[in-house]
């Protein structure tokens, strides 16, 4: 088991079979509290073959090469990162896919899961991949035609890639909420179920220059699905997407970069996806970068909260 040290105890995790264990009657001091995000998503490059309104992927092309990921991956390890999540874009685009997983799954104690639309899998590639991935996640925005009007892809294609993941590791399924897909999330659960899926992650949608938030009405639907579910897989939600859901944290204390950071496919460090702040990973590293985006990130804090005080004088 691989452990962490934070604000909340000692947290033990197990990438193969997915346990957490946290000694909460642990009190470390702030001194020894683990340096790294405890997850980090790595956009391995920009490059899609789908052209999903909603998608947040810059559209510059861009891709990480393998051996600075790897060094990053190396570094976030020592530091107490717990995982990492590929994505891009497709990251089974990147040309080097299948030997950064590899090397990331044989090179270092983190759990190695990727997130995919699912329509490269191949049997190929999936025999390539097993024992390097310990989750994967493949996005289901809605069923049938839905599905098909929102990512542009025959479904039937979708539950191709759906079979082939869960002969590749235990899998979760994530679906972007919207107003085309909120009357499909019952569809949607039946089917998690019915192909083995560990976990729903539901994404309620953020503007993108295409489409806007969802909306209240959509929101408010979501809260009642939630309310109401009562299926056997488990359910999660986006951290942006959180407002007015019930949620459980287990690790109240672990805020901010203390609990996850981004890494976008031109090599910088954000808070999320959707943030515009960024640092870029130099030589010295990523937590490196880490510690110049928070400085810029209190500076402008500081300097919003002294602005408002003049006003409020
Ligand atoms: S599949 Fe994902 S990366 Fe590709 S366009 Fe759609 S949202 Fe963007």
């Amino acid at each position: 088991m691989k452990s962490r040290i934070g604000p909340n105890g000692v947290h033990l995790f197990n990438r193969l079979s997915g346990l957490n264990v946290l000694l909460d009657e642990l009190s470390p001091e702030e001194a020894i509290w683990s340096m790294s995000p405890r997850q980090v998503s790595i956009a391995l490059t920009n490059v899609c073959d789908l052209h999903c309104a909603y998608c947040y992927a810059p559209k510059h092309k861009a891709s990480l090469h393998t051996d600075e990921v790897l060094s990053w991956l190396k570094e976030l390890d020592a530091e107490g990162c717990l995982g990492i999540g590929f994505g891009g874009g497709e990251p089974t685009l990147h040309p080097d896919f299948v030997d950064i997983c590899k090397r990331a799954a044989g090179e270092t104690q983190l759990a190695v899961t990727f997130t995919t639309h699912g329509h490269r899998l191949t049997p190929q590639l999936v025999e390539r991949l097993k024992g390097s991935i310990h989750f994967t996640r493949i996005s289901v925005d809605g069923v049938g035609r839905t599905y098909e009007g929102q990512r542009g892809k025959p479904f039937a294609s979708l539950l191709r890639g759906i079979d082939s993941i869960a002969t590749l590791s235990p899998f979760g399924i994530n679906v972007v909420v919207n107003e085309s897909t909120i009357s499909e999330l019952d569809a949607i659960a039946e089917l998690a179920e019915e192909v083995g899926a560990s976990e729903l992650l539901l994404l309620p949608q953020q503007a993108t220059t295409k489409v806007a938030s969802m909306d209240r009405v959509v929101g408010r639907a979501l809260q009642n699905w939630v309310s109401n579910y009562r299926g056997q897989v488990r359910l999660a939600v986006s951290e942006l997407g959180t407002s007015g859901l019930p949620t459980c944290d287990p690790l109240p204390d672990e805020r901010g970069f203390q609990s996850y950071a981004h890494i976008d496919a031109s090599g910088v460090l954000r808070a999320n996806s959707y943030s515009s702040a960024g640092a870029k990973i130099g030589d010295a590293g990523v937590l490196w970068a880490l510690r110049q985006l928070r400085n810029t990130l209190d500076i402008k804090r500081e300097s919003n909260h002294e602005n408002l005080e003049r006003i409020r004088l």
